[in-house]
């Protein structure tokens, strides 16, 4: 069977420029060779330096110990400086004597471990006073036996200079330095590997006419208005005449801004297929470095190149690393490096002129979190969002995404997308390559629509854990929470039809999930988000009823409960005591100084304690009043460990508040969920709205 793994062919754009010819490697630069260097040259350099001139001794010494004694073979004297050295050599058969015992041993260094001499030295003003003195020691001798004395021009003790020795220890350090830095810079001195020569440079990937990137328009699939708008920026470049004539400007940037994985690097790409103009393509982290003033001259250089090359496009990814607004939170020595970088790109920004044809694209999934002072009109003019994909955006991505995979009939894009509420685009391919590779481990000829539903499964809640051991008491509690859930969710009005529960341990999902079909809304009233709380209240106030005690597994289901609550008192206005305000705060600007008052701060506390409170008791009468159903529900659940709707539907009852979801309008018709799993929809979920339980255990 065929399978692509696709998102390695549409992730991140390429580092690589494939029009460039590929120089052969160098070898690779192994560590151990330059230990291997240092010791070896630790080793020998000192014993080359030291040379082999034997102990140092006076005059006087030398005299009475060994002239005297007749032991002295001969002399060498050398000049040393601005002194003569005198190297004494033992006779060989004085050596065995007991006074020359410490030098009669291999000396030190590796082809001199001999005792050939010399044995000792010093040292005289010049070699007359040598000659003198040594006249005068042995003035008593006949010429015979007198010791020779050979003088060596050209020997002078280079390496025993102190000077030299300090020039050599110098060039090696330099030479180990520069051996290092080449290695660091890729081995030829430059190129994209550079990092300490070229670390001011721009880290950019260029992509132009030559470099092959294969995404079109085509591969993107909805985001119908996004296309249209940068498909605009590309005809500006191609025909710049077309809009100018008119007196129009030409936009200098636009700012793809929306959630991650809906698919803005890959717009970006696709611009950079079909532009045919050169692309430069980066990341707001390429600016940042450990050195300071780095970033602000990244910036210079990647404009610098970009007005060579115009027209062209310059693209920068998670713009946000860079763009965040300046001069807040800088009690705590904040990063100027950062503002700088910014200071650079908006002074850059400013800098080339309309007409110049350079075009800024960038991408951040926190728009709010961005510099006013980018987002500007004459920066940024254009703003496009790109938002999670609809009901039909989804099967249009699921269409783009199934196109390289082998499918089984019946395989059906819209029952897919309707599967898949609140999914981004960058989900949807991975279901399509889960479903790829859960179809190839059970060797199937073609991917199934099973396959597709156990990837979406893994996707939402993870890997399913068969070996978890549970143990049977655990198991009960957690067939209580997920049923407390699922009853709450099925008799308030306001909550999203439930699809499924399982308490099958996942990954994600440590011990059980409920799913449900959302609609798809933009605006939720406090009545929705009263439900949603009780909801998710459901399962800690199911284990209390009926175990009288409460565990860690509602954990992630009051966290949501906290979030939700402090959201409507603080952020949405809905409380009555603290009134129509909002204190948004989406910078965390307020870390340090909150902007309301300590007595504000304490109401806010209160009511949302007071609200959660509420919830509590609402969930709790909830519970008891359909106590049997609760029941019912956890002992089915213990019993099949997943349930769908039609199995609530028979233990419970239809639904006293029946929606039509966005799904049921779609297919337009009454549909009962089944867990056939080529029937319609079992397992959506938006995952805004899903519980998914994870225990500590
Ligand atoms: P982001 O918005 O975080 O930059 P990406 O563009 O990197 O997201 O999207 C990640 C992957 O998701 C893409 O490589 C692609 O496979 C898939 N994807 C996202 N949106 C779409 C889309 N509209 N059409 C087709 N594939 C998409």
């Amino acid at each position: 069977m065929e399978i692509k793994d696709k998102n390695s062919d549409n992730q991140k754009p390429l580092r690589k420029v494939p029009n460039k010819k590929i120089a052969p490697k160098p070898p690779k630069f192994n560590l151990m060779w330059l230990y291997a260097i240092l010791i070896i040259g630790l080793l020998v350099v000192p014993s080359l330096w030291g040379g082999n001139t034997g102990k140092q001794i006076d005059f006087q010494t030398f005299s009475n110990n060994m002239l005297k004694t007749h032991d002295v073979d001969h002399i060498v004297a050398y000049k040393s400086g601005d002194l003569i050295m005198a190297e004494v050599y033992i006779k060989k058969d004085s050596l065995s004597k007991p006074r020359y015992a410490d030098v009669n041993k291999p000396q030190r260094g590796i082809a001199l471990s001999n005792n050939e001499g010399p044995q000792y030295y010093f040292t005289d003003a010049s070699y007359e006073s040598l000659k003198q003195s040594l006249t005068a020691a042995e003035k008593d001798l006949p010429d015979a036996q007198k010791t020779p004395v050979k003088y060596e021009q050209g020997k002078e003790n280079l390496l025993s200079n102190w000077l030299v020795q300090c020039v050599i220890m110098a060039v090696l350090l330099v030479g180990v330095w520069l051996f290092i830095m080449r290695r660091m810079s890729g081995g030829t001195g430059g190129g994209p590997g550079g990092q300490i020569f070229n670390i001011g440079k721009s880290k950019a990937t260029l992509f132009d006419k030559e470099s092959q990137v294969t995404v079109t328009f085509n591969d993107v699939a909805g985001l119908e208005e996004a296309k249209q708008e940068v498909m605009e920026i590309v005809d500006f470049l191609r025909n710049p005449k077309k809009y100018t004539n008119l007196g129009g400007k030409i936009p200098k940037g636009a700012l793809l801004v929306g959630s991650p994985g809906t698919g803005k690097t890959l717009l970006a790409k696709a611009v950079a297929g079909e532009a045919q103009v050169p692309f430069f393509s980066l990341s707001g982290s390429d600016f940042v470095e450990m050195f300071v003033g780095v970033g602000a001259s990244r910036v210079r250089d990647l404009f610098r190149q970009a007005k060579d090359k115009a027209p062209c496009i310059i693209f920068i990814d998670e713009i946000d690393a860079i763009g965040r607004a300046r001069g807040k939170n800088n009690m705590i020595g904040g990063n100027d490096e950062r503002e700088n970088t910014l200071n650079q790109l908006l002074v850059e920004m400013d800098g080339f002129g309309t007409d110049s044809g350079i075009i800024i694209l960038a991408a951040t999934n926190r728009p709010d979190v961005l510099d006013s002072a980018l987002m500007r009109p004459g920066r940024f003019d254009r703003q496009v969002s790109i938002d999670k994909p609809d009901l039909n955006g989804r099967e249009q991505i699921f269409k783009v995404h199934l196109k390289p995979l082998k499918l089984a009939e019946g395989v059906d894009p819209k029952k897919l997308s309707a599967q898949t509420p609140g999914f981004a685009g960058a989900e949807i391919a991975n279901v399509c390559n889960e479903a790829a590779l859960i179809a190839a481990r059970q060797n199937k000829e073609a991917v199934d629509m099973k396959d597709f539903q156990d990837a979406i499964d893994r996707v939402i809640g993870g890997l399913e854990k068969k070996n978890t051991l549970i143990s049977p008491e655990e198991k009960r509690v957690v067939a209580y929470h997920e049923a407390g859930h699922a009853i709450a969710g099925w008799f308030l009005e306001h909550t999203d039809p439930l699809v499924k529960v399982s308490i099958v341990p996942r990954g994600v999902a440590a011990l059980g999930y409920a799913q449900y079909l959302p609609n798809e809304r933009f605006l939720v009233a406090k009545e929705e988000l009263m439900d949603d709380m009780t909801l998710s209240m459901g399962g800690r106030v199911a284990e209390d009823i009926v175990f009288g005690k409460i565990t860690t597994g509602a954990l992630s289901d009051l966290e949501r409960i906290t979030r939700l609550a402090y959201g409507m008192v603080k952020i949405y206005g809905m409380n009555d005591k603290v009134g129509n305000l909002s204190f948004y705060d989406p910078q965390g600007d307020s870390q340090f100084v909150k902007p309301y008052s300590d007595a504000t701060a304490e109401l806010i506390d209160a009511e949302v304690r007071n609200l959660i409170e509420q919830v509590y008791a609402r969930t709790k009468e909830l519970l008891i009043k359909h106590r049997e159903g609760l029941e019912a529900v956890a002992m089915k659940l213990l019993e099949k460990e997943v349930l769908f709707q039609s199995d609530l539907e028979e233990l419970l009852g239809k639904r006293p508040f029946e929606h039509r979801t966005a799904y049921d309008k779609f297919v337009n018709g009454d549909i009962t969920l089944t867990p056939d799993n080529n029937a319609i929809p079992d397992n959506l979920i938006n995952p805004e709205v899903s519980n998914i339980e994870k225990g500590d255990n």
